[in-house]
């Protein structure tokens, strides 16, 4: 609760009295306060590859040019970087869109299991190079449910993407869908990779928190993939949670619901 008190002046007479405002701000503060932290986040995060940028510049210009190997190294890790920055605002201006409830959801009658299909041929290189198998598992009732074909494609990226970073070669990543309510479809992307500690857990969700900032980094992470995940599933009116444990691996587990229709044909 804050207490502001405020002096009226009244015209030639000065003071004419105090008036005491009662006002009960956490959370207001709250708002402020994370707003705060967010702006400060985003600032950072697009100043650390742009230092980085500056310095293999800078490199470059100091003689680095002449030696064609370390000038293609020099260029490649700008580049990198370079993309880093792009994702990192589109990432962005696609959550203020979510935020501001600005982004339409366009639903469209989608096959469950042919969706999947093509999120594990999406990445089909990466999966192969490392050397992790994917498994799918659609449960036969599953069919067919009306989503944004493309915010679910791109909540199921970031969820196989992160499975794929944190889980070593070899690993494994199970994809599986089920309809545990008539009118609920279940879909949980779980892997068997380095997990999360449990002190983490309650705020993986957050925007930019991530376990290891420099493995995220490395990785090409921006550390928003989660959020917008989460609020992709919030804007179909579904839910999301992640399972984890240290050292076994982690489940991301949203639910969507389906449509009166839909319903009507099971
Ligand atoms: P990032 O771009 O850093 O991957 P996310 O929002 O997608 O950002 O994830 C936030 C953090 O949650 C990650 O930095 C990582 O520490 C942790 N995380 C997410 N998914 C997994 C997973 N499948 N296994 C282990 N840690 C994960």
């Amino acid at each position: 609760v804050k207490l502001t008190f405020t002096t009226i002046y009244s015209k030639g007479k000065g003071s004419a009295g105090t008036i005491a405002v009662l006002q009960d701000v956490t959370d207001q503060e709250k708002l402020e306060e994370s707003r705060r932290e967010f702006v400060a986040n985003v600032s950072h995060e697009l100043r650390t590859p742009l230092t980085t940028i500056k310095s293999y510049l800078e490199a470059l210009e100091d003689g680095a040019l002449e030696d064609p190997q370390l000038s293609a190294k020099f260029v490649s890790v700008t580049r990198n970087e370079t993309e880093r920055m792009i994702r990192l605002v589109t990432d962005l201006l696609q959550l203020s869109r979510l935020d501001s409830r600005q982004a339409v959801i366009s639903r469209e009658l989608t096959d469950v299991a042919e969706m999947l299909d093509e999120v594990a041929d999406r990445f089909s290189f990466q999966l192969e190079q490392r050397s992790i198998d994917i498994a799918i598992q659609v449960a036969p009732e599953v069919g067919e449910i009306t989503l944004d074909r493309d915010r679910i494609d791109q909540v199921l990226d970031n969820l196989v993407s992160n499975a794929i970073k944190y889980t070593a070669d070899s690993g494994l990543i199970s994809i599986g869908a089920h309809r545990p309510e008539p009118q609920l479809l279940e879909i949980s992307v779980q892997d068997n990779g380095m997990g999360i500690p449990k002190k983490d857990l309650s705020r993986i969700f957050e925007r930019f928190y991530r376990v290891d900032k420099a493995r995220s980094r490395s990785m090409g992470g921006t550390g928003l993939g989660l959020s917008i995940a989460r609020e992709i599933v919030r804007a179909h009116g579904g839910t999301i949670m992640l399972e984890s444990e240290l050292g076994q691996g982690t489940r991301v587990t949203f639910t969507l619901p389906y449509t009166l229709n839909e319903e009507a044909a099971v």
